[in-house]
């Protein structure tokens, strides 16, 4: 690894350390703070403009009692660092939970990996899913390898084939992402590497086996108390002197290493560690030299906002279902996910035994809006359209919350790596180190335990001179000596797990026709370990 910045390894004991700033309190920002103070590090600051820690990660408790994540969060962590780090923060006070997923479509349920349970479906839409999948994986499909395809569309169709497609895989998507497949690339799937067993799907349906992708060894903690926010909360007592919260910055001049906050604050720094969103700061924060076309190409990057509506509900009993989290395709229902937030905590919810809340996600951008002022009425009507919630339930509904996040999913554009490998570098050569969801703009490694990662890991190269693995670029210099970023795929697939570097050199091993990949969302089946990566699209990889 080459780099603009010694490391500071040196100053660690020195009391003219360079200034480090961190701007966002979220996982990115909390797991740099975290490790400074763990190296011993002492002049740092940490900057956001909520009045509370946490972002994107960060839980809600209503006035009814209800606590609210915003989007349901499901945390599987790759990394033992992050694991320790959960340990020491919050001892045994979590729960474990089983991974129960379901995909809501054709009024019936279909348990998760969709393409191992077809057999759920109405035998016509069975028969197109499995007639397409055996097409697409016999390379007979319209694109004839996932290495042919050009975009995630066409990735969708030369894995999955044209019943899957149509019924699950592209309407599904849409709901998600806010963007039509075909504007999506398909790189940022690499990680999720496993083998579609077209031989498991068809003995699925013909024997009517059941193919579930949870079980004992699919488990994820949760926080006991608080949602999922309350691991986060827990950083800022250890961060103690070193967080200040309501303090928006308005710009930054590069050549001066000057930020200016909207109360009229101003902070020196050395080296700038940003999570906010990469296009704003590009585009409208970083001031000074700053050639319009970075700003330009900053501002090309894509990304959907997202309307989080948790309903709190009265029920004797409680919870009614043991699902955790359903994924809704159709258009009958605004959202494309909604979670049984109070399965995951027994303190969720005012009283266990007598209340239940589901939480509802819908996306949205120029290409799918949404209307802000009736999301609450269409969620409820679609919760009830699909079979959610009986219409005599509405009376039931004790508390509604609602959380817009402008910024909710980071877009895998086809042009987005093209876009950061101008850019991060830009940045870098100007001490600002743009990391985390929509600091590094890559969904791939954007959940709670990759975010805090890269903090964590940009600290480790800024002060110990490490390099980077999370966010998957490769660093060299170029002829004239300035740094580029360039982004391959690490040998531990983005994450430094190795069970899946195992699993990608074991798909490797397999013929051509057993593809290597997993929609991210869509898990194949056959991987070893059962392992759940992703928030969304639900990666799954199941054990037989
Ligand atoms: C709907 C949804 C579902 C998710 N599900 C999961 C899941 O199941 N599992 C999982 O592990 N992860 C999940 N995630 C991802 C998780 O929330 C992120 O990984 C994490 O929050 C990203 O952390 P971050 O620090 O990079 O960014 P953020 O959490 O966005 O933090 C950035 C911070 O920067 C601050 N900031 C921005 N601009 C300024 C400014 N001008 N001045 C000062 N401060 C500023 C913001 O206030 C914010 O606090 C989900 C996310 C969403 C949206």
């Amino acid at each position: 690894m080459s780099d603009s910045h010694q490391p500071l390894r040196l100053a660690l004991g020195d009391p003219n350390q360079p200034r480090i700033v961190i701007l966002g309190a979220g996982p990115t920002g909390l797991g740099a703070g975290y490790r400074l103070k763990e190296l011993g590090y002492t002049n740092f600051h940490l900057f956001d403009r909520h009045p509370y820690i946490g972002g994107l990660a960060a839980s809600f408790t209503d006035e009814q009692g209800f606590t609210w994540d915003i989007g349901g969060h499901v945390m599987f962590s790759h990394y033992t660092y992050y694991d320790e780090c959960f340990t020491k923060l919050m001892g045994d006070h979590f729960t474990l939970n089983n991974r129960e997923s379901w995909v809501r479509m054709m009024d019936t349920w279909v348990p998760y990996p969709f393409q191992n349970n077809v057999r759920y479906l109405p035998r016509q839409a069975t028969y197109e899913c499995l007639s397409g999948l055996v097409k697409a994986q016999t390379g007979r499909g319209p694109i004839k390898s996932p290495a042919e395809a050009r975009n995630f569309g066409e990735f969708i169709d030369a894995v999955f084939g044209e019943g899957i497609a149509r019924h699950f895989m592209r309407p599904y998507n849409f709901k998600v992402w806010a963007h039509p497949p075909e504007m999506m690339n398909k790189h940022w799937i690499g990680e999720r590497v496993a083998v579609i067993d077209i031989d498991r799907a068809i003995k699925n349906v013909v024997l009517g086996t059941d193919d579930f992708g949870w079980g004992p060894n699919n488990q994820f903690k949760f926080p006991l108390t608080g949602g999922t926010g309350e691991f986060y909360k827990r950083f800022g007592p250890v961060l103690d002197g070193h967080v200040t919260l309501n303090s928006t910055v308005s710009s930054i001049d590069v050549d001066r290493k000057l930020i200016h906050f909207a109360d009229g604050r101003l902070e020196k720094y050395d080296l700038l560690i940003s999570a906010m969103p990469l296009d704003v700061l590009c585009r409208d924060v970083i001031e000074g030299e700053v050639p319009q076309s970075l700003r330009t190409r900053a501002a090309q990057l894509k990304h959907s906002g997202g309307y989080m509506v948790g309903i709190g509900l009265k029920r004797p009993g409680g919870t009614p279902d043991t699902k955790s989290w359903m994924y809704f395709p159709e258009d009958n229902c605004p959202f494309y996910r909604v979670t049984y937030l109070s399965n995951y905590s027994p303190r969720m919810t005012p009283d266990k035994d007598n209340y239940f809340s589901l939480l509802c996600e819908t996306s949205y951008s120029d290409l799918k809006p949404v209307k802000p002022d009736t999301i609450v009425e269409e969620t409820i009507q679609g919760l009830i359209n699909c079979g959610m919630l009986a219409e005599s339930q509405r009376a039931d509904i004790v508390s509604h919350w609602v959380y817009h996040a402008d910024y909710s999913y980071p877009t895998p554009s086809v042009d987005r790596d093209d876009i950061l490998a101008d850019v991060i570098p830009w940045l870098e050569e100007h001490s600002i180190y743009s990391r985390g969801r929509f600091g590094m703009w890559k969904y791939e490694v954007a959940n709670t335990d990759h975010t805090l990662m890269q903090g964590v890991e940009v600290v480790n190269r800024l002060i110990l001179g490490e390099a980077e693995t999370t966010i998957g670029m490769v660093y060299k210099v170029t002829e004239d000596g300035r740094n580029a970023a360039s982004h391959e795929r690490p040998a531990h697939a983005g994450s430094g797990e190795k069970r899946l570097a195992k699993a990608a050199a074991e798909a490797e091993a397999k013929p051509a026709i057993a593809a290597a990949t997993s929609l991210g969302a869509i898990p194949v089946g056959d991987v070893e370990e059962a392992d759940v990566a992703e928030e969304e699209p639900g990666v799954t990889r199941s054990k037989r």
